[in-house]
């Protein structure tokens, strides 16, 4: 069976991969995006289009009618979070109500968010359940969280079916479908850059954190696995409840592990220098993601940290050549 789907942000990373999943499953698609960090050309093949700020075109194009909503629009950099917190109570959170009032308005059924662990702050528990305590350590994190409780409340006042996904570290690429941040920050993409010869070397945020090798330890998953979890949520979503899942592999792996995995599938040496801590990075975070396979079904196909590097690398190289 096809639906009609709203992608919002779906000319980001994530976004883009999810719609372009939506689009290969047979469902009818609109794009849209302010492409404040997306890219136009990102939009997959088969979508419609809406370039604009989702707080002011939300009513009316749910006024056509949709099957659902699957929102990804989000400022996401934790340190800018930081500096500018306005951009994100602003950009995310009153974003994110004003879709949820133009949902309930047009009755439209559900909701998939993209939430992320950054709403736990540093864990008292790992691998991290759902049921962890929310204690978000940047602004960032904290206007997830807050989108999360409102959706809780509008589901349970207003029969809204809704399903939020706490991405743990994304990485990867699905086709012609990949990172691309103007800034980036990410370690995966960074690392890559060494590889491609656009920056002369990586820098570790610290080396005395708790962990066996002294680095942080992160729980990467393949950004097609973590669309995948999109559309069994959407199939999931029941009216008046609001899921959340965790979306991780369940395994660590520190940075020296991504370097070390990066050198090996490159073949480039890839020069690594010690720096000060990041702040705001917690030492560890690992997903339990238990209840996704149980409650969902998911099953991760490409859960390998190799298999992940090899997508971004290939991806990362397809674009260095054009
Ligand atoms: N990291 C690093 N050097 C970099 C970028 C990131 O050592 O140039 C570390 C960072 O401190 C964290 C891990 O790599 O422990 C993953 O960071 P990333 O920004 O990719 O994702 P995050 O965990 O912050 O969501």
């Amino acid at each position: 069976y096809a639906v009609k789907l709203l992608v919002t942000g779906g000319a980001g990373y994530v976004g883009s991969v999810c719609a372009a999943r939506l689009v290969e499953a047979g469902h009818e698609v609109v794009v849209v995006d302010d492409l404040s960090t997306g890219h136009a050309d990102a939009v997959p093949d088969g979508c419609r289009f809406v370039e604009g700020d989702l707080a002011d075109v939300a009513g009316s194009l749910l006024g056509e009618g949709f099957d659902g909503v699957l929102h990804f629009a989000a400022k996401s950099l934790v340190g800018e979070s930081m500096q500018d917190p306005a951009k994100y109570w602003h950009g995310n959170v009153i974003t994110s109500v004003r879709l949820l009032d133009a949902m309930r308005e047009h009755g439209t059924p559900r909701l998939v968010f993209s939430s992320t662990a950054a709403t736990y702050g540093e864990p008292d528990v790992v691998p991290i359940p759902e049921t962890a305590a929310t204690q978000p350590t940047n602004t960032y994190g904290a206007t997830k969280l807050a989108i999360d409780y409102a959706i809780t409340s509008y589901a349970a006042a207003h029969g809204l079916a809704a399903v939020s996904l706490r991405y743990f570290n994304v990485a990867g690429a699905h086709g012609r479908f990949g990172e691309r941040h103007a800034t980036e920050t990410h370690l995966i993409p960074l690392v890559l850059q060494v590889a491609l010869g656009q920056r002369e070397q990586v820098q570790i945020y610290g080396e005395d954190w708790p962990t066996e090798d002294g680095t942080c330890v992160r729980d990467y998953i393949h950004v097609t696995d973590l669309a995948d979890a999109h559309l069994l949520a959407l199939d999931h979503a029941k009216p008046g409840e609001h899921q959340i899942y965790n979306l991780g592999n369940g395994t660590g792996f520190s940075v020296r592990q991504v370097i070390d995995t990066c050198r090996a599938v490159t073949g480039h040496p890839i020069p690594a220098a010690v720096a000060p801590r990041r702040a705001g990075d917690p030492a560890v975070l690992i997903a339990s993601s238990e209840q996704a396979r149980v409650q969902l079904g998911w099953k991760p196909e490409r859960a390998s940290l190799e298999t992940i590097v090899a997508d971004a690398w290939r991806f990362t190289r397809e674009r260095h050549q054009g």
